[in-house]
Protein backbone atom coordinates (compact mmCIF):
# COMPACT_ATOMS: atom_id res chain seq x y z
CA UNK A 1 0.00 0.00 0.00
CA UNK A 2 2.54 2.54 1.16
CA UNK A 3 4.64 1.46 -2.31
CA UNK A 4 1.56 2.34 -4.45
CA UNK A 5 1.11 6.32 -2.52
CA UNK A 6 4.91 6.66 -2.94
CA UNK A 7 4.52 5.74 -7.13
CA UNK A 8 0.89 7.52 -7.12
CA UNK A 9 2.92 10.79 -5.22
CA UNK A 10 6.06 10.17 -7.70
CA UNK A 11 3.60 9.97 -10.49
CA UNK A 12 2.14 13.51 -10.09
CA UNK A 13 5.43 15.02 -8.97
CA UNK A 14 6.94 14.15 -12.45
CA UNK A 15 3.29 15.68 -14.23
CA UNK A 16 3.75 18.56 -12.41
CA UNK A 17 7.39 18.78 -13.57
CA UNK A 18 6.48 17.96 -17.37
CA UNK A 19 3.97 20.85 -17.21
CA UNK A 20 6.13 23.28 -15.59
CA UNK A 21 8.67 22.01 -18.50
CA UNK A 22 6.26 22.70 -21.37
CA UNK A 23 5.17 25.91 -19.86
CA UNK A 24 8.77 27.04 -19.80
CA UNK A 25 9.12 26.34 -23.12
CA UNK A 26 6.46 28.19 -24.78
CA UNK A 27 7.37 31.28 -22.36
CA UNK A 28 10.44 31.08 -23.95
CA UNK A 29 9.61 31.10 -27.15
CA UNK A 30 7.13 33.98 -27.12
CA UNK A 31 10.06 35.66 -25.77
CA UNK A 32 12.20 34.77 -28.22
CA UNK A 33 14.54 32.49 -25.59
CA UNK A 34 14.27 29.55 -27.76
CA UNK A 35 14.70 29.57 -31.47
CA UNK A 36 11.64 27.85 -33.76
CA UNK A 37 13.38 25.96 -36.79
CA UNK A 38 10.66 25.31 -39.83
CA UNK A 39 11.33 22.08 -41.31
CA UNK A 40 9.07 22.32 -44.42
CA UNK A 41 9.83 23.19 -47.69
CA UNK A 42 7.31 26.39 -49.43
CA UNK A 43 4.91 24.31 -51.60
CA UNK A 44 5.04 25.50 -55.30
CA UNK A 45 5.33 23.62 -58.75
CA UNK A 46 8.65 22.67 -58.39
CA UNK A 47 7.95 20.28 -55.23
CA UNK A 48 9.06 16.85 -55.76
CA UNK A 49 6.42 14.37 -55.18
CA UNK A 50 6.36 11.00 -55.71
CA UNK A 51 6.88 9.80 -59.36
CA UNK A 52 3.84 7.72 -59.82
CA UNK A 53 1.82 6.79 -63.01
CA UNK A 54 -1.03 9.23 -61.45
CA UNK A 55 0.86 11.75 -59.54
CA UNK A 56 1.33 15.54 -60.74
CA UNK A 57 3.24 18.80 -59.91
CA UNK A 58 1.75 21.36 -57.50
CA UNK A 59 -0.54 23.72 -59.01
CA UNK A 60 -1.59 27.24 -58.05
CA UNK A 61 -3.98 29.81 -59.73
CA UNK A 62 -5.30 33.03 -58.03
CA UNK A 63 -9.39 32.57 -58.59
CA UNK A 64 -9.93 36.29 -57.70
CA UNK A 65 -7.71 39.23 -57.02
CA UNK A 66 -7.21 42.40 -55.08
CA UNK A 67 -7.07 44.50 -59.01
CA UNK A 68 -10.49 42.78 -60.45
CA UNK A 69 -12.05 41.33 -57.34
CA UNK A 70 -10.80 43.54 -54.78
CA UNK A 71 -9.89 40.19 -52.85
CA UNK A 72 -6.83 38.10 -53.09
CA UNK A 73 -7.64 34.15 -53.29
CA UNK A 74 -6.29 31.02 -54.98
CA UNK A 75 -7.07 27.06 -55.52
CA UNK A 76 -4.38 24.41 -55.78
CA UNK A 77 -4.07 20.76 -56.19
CA UNK A 78 -1.64 18.63 -55.51
CA UNK A 79 -1.01 14.74 -54.15
CA UNK A 80 -0.74 14.03 -50.96
CA UNK A 81 2.41 12.68 -51.41
CA UNK A 82 4.28 15.63 -52.42
CA UNK A 83 6.90 18.32 -50.74
CA UNK A 84 7.24 18.22 -47.04
CA UNK A 85 4.13 15.50 -45.87
CA UNK A 86 3.28 12.99 -43.83
CA UNK A 87 2.02 9.31 -44.58
CA UNK A 88 -0.72 8.25 -42.37
CA UNK A 89 -0.60 4.83 -41.34
CA UNK A 90 -3.44 3.93 -43.34
CA UNK A 91 -0.74 4.45 -46.51
CA UNK A 92 0.41 0.58 -46.65
CA UNK A 93 -1.36 -0.68 -43.54
CA UNK A 94 -5.60 -1.73 -43.73
CA UNK A 95 -7.44 -0.47 -41.05
CA UNK A 96 -4.40 1.68 -39.40
CA UNK A 97 -5.19 5.66 -38.67
CA UNK A 98 -5.63 8.37 -41.69
CA UNK A 99 -4.16 11.18 -41.68
CA UNK A 100 -7.23 12.98 -39.58
CA UNK A 101 -7.01 10.58 -37.00
CA UNK A 102 -3.23 10.05 -35.99
CA UNK A 103 -3.54 11.52 -32.47
CA UNK A 104 -2.35 15.09 -31.55
CA UNK A 105 -0.27 13.71 -28.55
CA UNK A 106 1.79 11.52 -31.37
CA UNK A 107 2.58 14.74 -33.55
CA UNK A 108 4.76 16.41 -30.44
CA UNK A 109 7.96 14.55 -29.61
CA UNK A 110 11.61 15.04 -28.96
CA UNK A 111 13.46 15.07 -32.17
CA UNK A 112 16.37 12.37 -32.55
CA UNK A 113 18.50 13.33 -35.70
CA UNK A 114 20.90 11.01 -36.80
CA UNK A 115 23.26 13.26 -39.13
CA UNK A 116 24.64 10.74 -41.88
CA UNK A 117 25.47 13.14 -44.39
CA UNK A 118 29.31 12.60 -44.33
CA UNK A 119 29.07 8.90 -44.42
CA UNK A 120 26.41 8.76 -47.36
CA UNK A 121 29.73 9.92 -49.30
CA UNK A 122 28.85 8.38 -53.32
CA UNK A 123 26.83 5.73 -51.99
CA UNK A 124 23.21 7.15 -53.04
CA UNK A 125 21.60 3.90 -52.07
CA UNK A 126 22.95 4.09 -48.81
CA UNK A 127 20.97 2.14 -46.06
CA UNK A 128 21.06 3.78 -42.67
CA UNK A 129 21.89 -0.14 -40.32
CA UNK A 130 21.16 -0.40 -36.59
CA UNK A 131 24.81 0.27 -35.69
CA UNK A 132 24.52 3.51 -36.48
CA UNK A 133 21.39 3.86 -34.15
CA UNK A 134 23.39 2.40 -31.28
CA UNK A 135 26.00 4.86 -32.00
CA UNK A 136 24.00 7.76 -31.72
CA UNK A 137 22.54 6.68 -28.63
CA UNK A 138 25.88 5.60 -27.18
CA UNK A 139 26.79 9.58 -27.47
CA UNK A 140 23.61 11.23 -26.74
CA UNK A 141 21.44 8.25 -24.43
CA UNK A 142 18.85 6.21 -25.37
CA UNK A 143 16.33 6.98 -28.11
CA UNK A 144 13.68 8.63 -25.97
CA UNK A 145 9.97 7.51 -25.59
CA UNK A 146 7.58 8.76 -28.36
CA UNK A 147 10.49 9.97 -30.00
CA UNK A 148 10.80 11.67 -34.12
CA UNK A 149 13.86 9.93 -35.33
CA UNK A 150 15.27 11.92 -38.61
CA UNK A 151 17.17 10.84 -40.91
CA UNK A 152 19.62 13.51 -42.28
CA UNK A 153 21.30 12.26 -45.75
CA UNK A 154 22.46 15.32 -46.87
CA UNK A 155 20.13 14.87 -49.73
CA UNK A 156 18.49 17.83 -49.67
CA UNK A 157 20.94 19.72 -51.44
CA UNK A 158 19.23 18.51 -54.65
CA UNK A 159 15.74 19.46 -53.07
CA UNK A 160 15.90 22.13 -55.95
CA UNK A 161 16.39 20.23 -58.30
CA UNK A 162 13.59 17.33 -58.94
CA UNK A 163 15.61 14.90 -61.38
CA UNK A 164 18.93 15.29 -59.18
CA UNK A 165 16.74 14.37 -56.32
CA UNK A 166 15.11 11.79 -57.49
CA UNK A 167 17.93 10.33 -59.09
CA UNK A 168 16.47 7.94 -61.50
CA UNK A 169 19.39 6.05 -63.73
CA UNK A 170 18.59 5.58 -67.67
CA UNK A 171 15.89 2.47 -66.53
CA UNK A 172 14.11 4.37 -64.54
CA UNK A 173 15.28 3.17 -61.59
CA UNK A 174 15.30 5.66 -58.03
CA UNK A 175 18.42 6.33 -56.59
CA UNK A 176 18.45 8.15 -53.13
CA UNK A 177 19.67 6.80 -49.41
CA UNK A 178 16.90 5.31 -46.63
CA UNK A 179 16.20 3.40 -43.54
CA UNK A 180 17.15 -0.20 -43.57
CA UNK A 181 14.94 -2.84 -43.09
CA UNK A 182 16.51 -3.42 -39.77
CA UNK A 183 16.74 -0.16 -38.50
CA UNK A 184 12.70 0.33 -39.03
CA UNK A 185 12.32 -3.00 -36.95
CA UNK A 186 14.69 -1.98 -34.40
CA UNK A 187 12.57 1.27 -33.88
CA UNK A 188 9.61 0.02 -33.28
CA UNK A 189 9.82 -3.56 -32.09
CA UNK A 190 12.45 -2.15 -29.43
CA UNK A 191 12.33 1.65 -29.06
CA UNK A 192 8.93 3.31 -28.19
CA UNK A 193 9.22 6.09 -31.39
CA UNK A 194 6.48 8.11 -32.51
CA UNK A 195 7.29 8.03 -36.34
CA UNK A 196 10.30 8.47 -38.56
CA UNK A 197 11.65 10.97 -40.98
CA UNK A 198 13.79 11.87 -43.70
CA UNK A 199 15.47 14.64 -45.83
CA UNK A 200 14.75 12.21 -49.51
CA UNK A 201 11.23 11.14 -51.31
CA UNK A 202 10.99 8.12 -49.29
CA UNK A 203 11.75 6.55 -46.18
CA UNK A 204 12.91 3.56 -48.54
CA UNK A 205 15.60 3.71 -50.31
CA UNK A 206 15.65 4.89 -54.16
CA UNK A 207 15.97 1.14 -55.78
CA UNK A 208 12.92 -0.08 -53.24
CA UNK A 209 10.13 -2.00 -54.84
CA UNK A 210 8.32 -3.48 -51.90
CA UNK A 211 8.59 -0.71 -49.41
CA UNK A 212 9.59 -3.17 -46.34
CA UNK A 213 10.28 0.60 -44.24
CA UNK A 214 6.51 1.75 -44.63
CA UNK A 215 5.23 -1.68 -44.48
CA UNK A 216 7.27 -1.65 -41.11
CA UNK A 217 6.73 1.65 -39.43
CA UNK A 218 2.58 1.75 -40.93
CA UNK A 219 1.77 -1.56 -40.04
CA UNK A 220 3.02 -0.59 -36.50
CA UNK A 221 0.16 2.42 -36.72
CA UNK A 222 3.63 4.55 -36.59
CA UNK A 223 4.11 7.70 -39.41
CA UNK A 224 6.45 8.86 -41.71
CA UNK A 225 7.97 12.28 -42.77
CA UNK A 226 9.67 12.69 -45.93
CA UNK A 227 10.92 15.61 -47.95
CA UNK A 228 11.97 17.43 -44.41
CA UNK A 229 13.93 20.63 -44.74
CA UNK A 230 16.66 22.30 -42.76
CA UNK A 231 17.65 18.93 -40.53
CA UNK A 232 21.26 19.93 -40.95
CA UNK A 233 20.14 22.66 -38.54
CA UNK A 234 19.10 20.92 -35.53
CA UNK A 235 21.26 19.50 -32.69
CA UNK A 236 21.65 15.36 -32.59
CA UNK A 237 19.18 15.94 -29.32
CA UNK A 238 16.87 18.15 -27.50
CA UNK A 239 14.68 19.49 -30.05
CA UNK A 240 11.14 18.87 -29.87
CA UNK A 241 8.85 18.39 -32.84
CA UNK A 242 5.86 19.90 -33.92
CA UNK A 243 4.13 18.19 -36.72
CA UNK A 244 0.91 19.58 -38.36
CA UNK A 245 -0.60 17.68 -40.98
CA UNK A 246 -3.69 18.77 -43.53
CA UNK A 247 -6.71 17.04 -42.14
CA UNK A 248 -8.17 15.44 -45.17
CA UNK A 249 -10.33 12.94 -43.92
CA UNK A 250 -9.37 9.30 -44.62
CA UNK A 251 -6.43 10.84 -46.41
CA UNK A 252 -3.26 8.85 -46.76
CA UNK A 253 -1.27 11.36 -45.73
CA UNK A 254 -0.54 14.94 -47.16
CA UNK A 255 0.85 18.20 -46.76
CA UNK A 256 2.43 18.83 -43.33
CA UNK A 257 3.86 21.63 -41.88
CA UNK A 258 6.84 20.54 -39.28
CA UNK A 259 8.58 22.96 -36.84
CA UNK A 260 11.44 22.00 -34.25
CA UNK A 261 11.94 23.80 -31.09
CA UNK A 262 15.76 23.77 -30.41
CA UNK A 263 16.69 23.46 -26.78
CA UNK A 264 17.66 26.91 -24.67
ZN1 LIG B 1 4.67 9.84 -48.77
Amino acid sequence: MKLIIKSIIIAIFLTLQISALNAEILENIMQNKQTVIDLTYPLNSKNAYWPGPSYSPFTYESVATLEKNNVFSGKYSTPEHLGTHIDAPNHFAAGKPSVDQIPLEKLIGPAVVIDVSSTVGGNDDYLLNVDEILSWEKAHGKVPQGAIVLLNTGWAKRWNNYAEYKNADEVGKLHFPGFSEEAARFLVEERNINGIGIDTLSADYGPSTDFKVHHIINGAGKYILENVANLDKLPPAGATLIIAPIKIEGGSGGQTRVWAILPP
